[in-house]
């Protein structure tokens, strides 16, 4: 757990403390009409995770309350999420169906108490009445029905009566409330549809507002924690578990922000589109966000928990960067698993002057971090390396092997080339070089200096395997449609070699290969005749991310920064410094490394955590943006000073500007010099929380997409996302977007 804590552990700590419960029990309680997906994966850890830290239970909940969209398929799926990120549900899933018979009985109460009526108006009448924000509603001329009439009208809803829409339980409340939700809200309607569970026996199913409070307390749960766009259903809430006179302790719901990732889309119904549409492999596709694909694609639990706990929990809906999810899973395999050989688009090259083979012993973990294992790599005449670790016409920075460059095989011996073989249109299909019978990793007596150890395999004994490299599933870091996907984020490559220890051995499932990435054996389509493996995540961030596709010369340029020749031991102040980073400031190693490694980088972050101690914030942006600014440049060529990063800290961590602004702050920074501050206001950029503002822009949006709105207010929810995104775009991503997110709901309730 983080050293500071979250406000709802702070809620919890306080309820404990003061006698309120006197255990704390939370629930995860997702409907099942689609696989969970890292959003549920923040949920979970949440919900989890509290009631692990205060020993308290948290409760498996299936919202099982719309049969029309689920099935025991996604039941499965989400119990096998739970499961997999390591937490237990104790004995028994719950479902709101088991409690629809009490359920019933608690809508009886409150007709009898006068407080629920059975309305019969129309769909659109109902919402007619519903007034708007500005203007109270008016209430149904059916709210007049007497107990006795409602009691007979609902029990024949129940038997099944009636037709779909005919008739709806609404409880009494107030068609003038400020609160639109506390406009007699919707408690159960017809639905003739079998359900999943129940199965025939009911006609009539219970409205999310009023299941789900009564199941927090059915069950006994203290915290009922969901995300902010429940805010507004708070007060019903509320209402239904005051009104029933329910026996204390009762719940009580707090809202935290759902987690949203840039290029890609974060909810069910849209992955479901996906699924269905065929355009992606299955609900376990590795390039879906959902806790299966990333299963399958093999990132572990360790890092999907790493990464929720460090993007925290907070008020405001915000949109994480993708790259913070593949750091945490670059840190947790980082020294974890085995580093071995393979070449990805194989280049034949001939030792000319070597004959026979020998054995190379090599360690699965030649990093900082010595770990037992290795295995025997063979060499020989014939080997193969990467077409790119050669280049005839090397561009400056190349630090690999070329006609006048010697470069070191990896565990191995120096090379150098002495011809290359071309076929008639050009292309290079064979190098023949020499080796340097002295120059033998570990025991080199050469001399030689070279720039760059290269991957390769020897031709006698490598396999063949399939790699399937994954790219962003869209195209654009807020994806609105199908149009959006991008078109080339499954590449395979068919015929990469290995070498040999990694099939007949399996020294693990997931390795890094050495320079390329980290990969995964596919945990359905591997076998030994066809290995497949999935690229989990490359090796380092490429700062790519603004450019277009990495061209061949650009690709050779950054990994150039990954490993050229052995990677260098620290020195005893450098490793000093890590253990500070690590342990003291809780950086995590991979930034801990950068910072460590460069004394002028670690002089500048520690200058500016003298001006405002938030040693992570500060870290991420000394590690990645200065780093970036400040390659092949002394400090005092920089534009900005620490004290200036410092601030722009500052101006983050308070909420004056996003994260995503910050970003463009920094690039005028580093262009002009100016203070932080200064480029805001000159930018106006600061963010936007003035509802006179924000309300024109949604306004317009709502404008711009009738067809959309109708949808909404014919009860697609999940439209909600579209229209904040669609605001937060016209601002320029300078809007609060929690207050966005009340402003269109408000607006398209009227
Ligand atoms: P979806 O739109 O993907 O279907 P949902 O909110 O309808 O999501 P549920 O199955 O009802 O999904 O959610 C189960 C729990 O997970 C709820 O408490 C919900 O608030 C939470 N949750 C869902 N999506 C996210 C998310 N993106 N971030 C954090 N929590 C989430
Ligand atoms: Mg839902």
């Amino acid at each position: 757990m983080n050293e500071s804590k979250d406000f709802l552990r702070l809620i919890v700590e306080e309820d404990l403390n003061s006698g309120k419960y006197k255990e704390v029990v939370t629930r995860f309680p997702p409907e099942p009409n689609g696989f969970p997906h890292i959003g549920h994966a923040k949920s979970i850890a949440l919900n989890f995770g509290i009631a692990r830290d205060y020993k308290g239970h948290c409760n498996l909940r299936m919202d099982d309350t719309d049969p029309s969209k689920e099935d025991t398929k996604y039941v499965q799926a989400l119990k096998d999420a739970v499961e997999w990120l390591g937490f237990d549900w104790g004995e028994n899933v719950y479902y709101t169906s088991d409690y629809f018979s009490k359920l019933y009985v608690y809508a009886q109460e409150l007709i009898k108490m006068g407080k629920a009526y059975v309305d019969s108006l129309s769909e659109e009448e109902i919402r007619e009445y519903r007034g708007t924000v500005t203007q109270p509603g008016k209430r149904s001329r059916y709210a007049q029905r007497s107990v006795e009439e409602n009691l007979e009208l609902f029990e024949k809803m129940k038997q099944g009566e009636f037709k779909d829409g005919e008739h709806i339980l609404r409880a009494k409340i107030d068609m003038s409330a400020a609160n639109m939700k506390m406009r007699d809200p919707l408690l159960y309607r017809i639905r003739h549809v079998k359900h999943f569970r129940a199965g025939d026996e009911w006609s009539i199913y219970p409205m999310y507002d009023f299941a789900h409070c009564l199941s927090d307390y059915i069950e006994g749960v203290t915290h009922s924690i969901c995300t902010l766009e429940f805010e507004n259903n708070r007060d019903v809430y509320n209402w239904v578990l005051d009104t029933l006179k329910l026996k204390p302790p009762r719940p009580y719901q707090h809202e935290f922000a759902r987690l949203g990732i840039n290029y890609t889309v974060m909810s069910k119904r849209k992955l479901l589109e996906l699924v269905e549409g065929g355009y992606v492999s299955g609900w376990d596709d590795p390039r879906l966000p959902s806790i299966a694909g990333y299963k399958r694609r093999g990132y572990t639990p360790e890092s999907i928990l790493n990464f929720c706990d460090q993007i925290g929990v907070a008020k405001a809906n915000s949109t994480v960067d993708i790259s913070q999810l593949e750091f945490c899973i670059r840190d947790d395999l980082n020294t974890k698993v085995p580093r071995v050989l393979c070449v990805l688009d194989p280049l034949k090259v001939s030792i000319v002057n070597y004959e026979g083979s020998e054995e190379i012993e090599a360690s699965y973990y030649p990093h900082d971090v010595p770990k037992e294992g290795s295995r025997k790599v063979l060499f020989s005449k014939e080997i193969y390396i990467e077409r790119d670790d050669f280049n005839e016409e090397p561009p400056s920075g190349y630090f690999r092997l070329t006609p006048t460059q010697d470069v070191r095989l990896r565990h191995g011996y120096i090379i150098t080339c002495k011809e290359v073989v071309k076929d008639t249109n050009g292309n290079i299909i064979e190098i023949k070089a020499e080796y340097y019978p002295d120059s033998k990793s570990g025991s080199d007596t050469s001399g030689r200096k070279v720039k760059s150890a290269i991957q390769w395999v020897s031709a006698k004994k490598a396999k063949e395997i399939e790699v399937r490299l994954y790219d962003r599933l869209y195209k654009n870091e807020a994806p609105e449609s199908i149009e959006d996907l991008n078109p080339n984020s499954l590449h395979v490559i068919q015929n990469a070699l290995i070498e040999s220890a990694v099939i007949d051995e399996k020294p693990d499932v997931r390795f890094q290969f050495e320079r390329q990435g980290y990969f995964y054996a596919d945990p359905v389509d591997y076998s030994d005749e066809k290995p497949v493996f999935n690229k989990i995540v490359s090796l380092k961030d490429s700062w790519s991310k603004k450019k277009k596709p990495q061209s061949r010369q650009n690709k050779a340029q950054a990994k150039k920064v990954q490993i050229d020749g052995e990677v260098t031991p620290m020195s005893e102040a450098e490793q000093a410094l890590f253990d500070r980073y690590t342990t003291k400031l809780h950086l995590n190693s991979e930034v801990a490394n950068t910072l460590a490694r460069d004394i002028n980088l670690s002089a500048f972050y520690s200058q500016a955590l003298s001006v405002i101690n938030s040693p992570v914030a500060l870290a991420n942006i000394v590690s990645n943006e200065v780093a970036r600014e400040l390659k092949g440049r002394e400090i005092s060529e920089l534009k900005f000073s620490a004290t200036q990063i410092a601030k722009l800290v500052k101006i983050i961590d308070d909420g004056t500007i996003s994260n995503k602004i910050a970003k463009q702050v920094f690039e005028q920074m580093s262009k002009t010099g100016k203070d932080p501050m200064w480029i805001v206001e000159q930018k106006g950029l600061i963010q936007i929380s003035d509802p006179s503002v924000i309300v024109p822009v949604i306004e317009d949006v709502i404008a711009k997409n009738p067809d959309n709105v109708a949808k909404f207010r014919a009860g697609n929810r999940k439209l909600l996302g579209f229209f904040v995104g669609q605001v937060l775009k016209s601002t320029g991503g300078k809007a609060n977007p929690q207050i966005v997110n009340k402003l269109v709901i408000e607006s398209l309730e009227k």
